[in-house]
């Protein structure tokens, strides 16, 4: 796919230092079953600024996808999460890592063959590769991009959608949706406590992900009682602070490796 840059400022002209140097960071946090075993994690971009200092995504994410620089950034991540599955699969370790895919990337750069050619370059298993979109990736050329996450899942990527209800994402929409697992907004849960809709929502969302093969994943959970009530209503994966915050490399390694 050719690149076509529109309003935003081409890739070319991104000054490649901080990722040359370094400066951005995988940030891993875990994801555990039922039982609460890490199986995964998912790969949080963190910039280590050489005068700004330690920047999480929400400073400097919105700049780079107006930019473009997103595309690079990304690139880096995937390559990142790689290297790290690469030197896992040594050690013997069968996580997953799940990678963030910006709708601008689909825009900018053939991200499938991006995605194989770096799996096949480390060697790793596109199982354990997985995908996270939002439903924005579907705001453009949504026939086309349904192709592509078909060509993900049939080599054996498991894709994700991610923050789903935070935008206009609709039940509807998921019956025709290449997906495999849905990560649900966090935003239900906040409410939830004394938000008896925000549960029926939830555990709406969880049954119809089951009854269409679709694995269920809860993004935020902070305390137990979140995390059993959940466990109840048949949510499959879990995401949160109440297991542990996204952590460096060595970090994550240390505790669950
Ligand atoms: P996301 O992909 O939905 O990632 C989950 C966000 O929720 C992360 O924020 C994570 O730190 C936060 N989180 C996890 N558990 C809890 C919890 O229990 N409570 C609360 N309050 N928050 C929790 P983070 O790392 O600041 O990332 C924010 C967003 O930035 C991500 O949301 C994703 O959309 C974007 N992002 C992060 N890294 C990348 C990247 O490498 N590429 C792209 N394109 N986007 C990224
Ligand atoms: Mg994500
Ligand atoms: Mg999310």
């Amino acid at each position: 796919m050719g690149a076509s840059f529109g309003v935003c400022i081409p890739v070319e002209e991104f000054d490649p230092a901080a990722i040359a140097e370094r400066q951005l960071k995988p940030y891993l946090q875990p994801i555990v079953d039922k039982n609460g075993t890490v199986v995964g994690s998912e790969a949080l971009v963190r910039w280590i600024h050489p005068t700004d200092g330690f920047l999480s995504p929400g400073a400097f994410i919105p700049v780079f996808e107006k930019n473009g620089m997103i595309v690079e950034a990304d690139k880096y991540m995937w390559r990142c999460a790689c290297e790290i599955l690469a030197s896992w699969k040594k050690k013997g370790s069968e996580l997953f890592i799940s990678v963030n895919i910006s709708p601008k990337d689909f825009y900018f750069i053939n991200v499938l063959e991006e995605i194989k050619k770096l799996t096949a370059e480390y060697g790793v298993s596109p199982s354990q590769l997985r995908i996270e979109i939002t439903e924005t990736v579907m705001m453009t050329e949504a026939e086309l991009r349904m192709k592509t996450l078909s060509e993900f899942r049939k080599m054996g990527y498991i894709v994700e959608m991610d923050d789903f209800g935070s935008g206009y994402s609709s039940l509807n929409m998921l019956k025709d949706m290449p997906v495999d697992v849905l990560k649900i907004d966090m935003k239900f849960l906040s409410k939830s406590k004394d938000d008896g809709k925000a549960q029926t929502i939830l555990q709406n969302i969880i049954n119809l992900s089951e009854d269409l093969g679709i694995d269920s994943l809860t993004e935020g959970v902070e305390t137990e009682d979140q995390f059993n009530t959940l466990n109840d209503m048949g949510c499959k994966l879990f995401q949160g602070y109440y297991f542990a915050k996204p952590m460096p490399l060595e970090e994550f390694e240390d505790k669950f490796l």
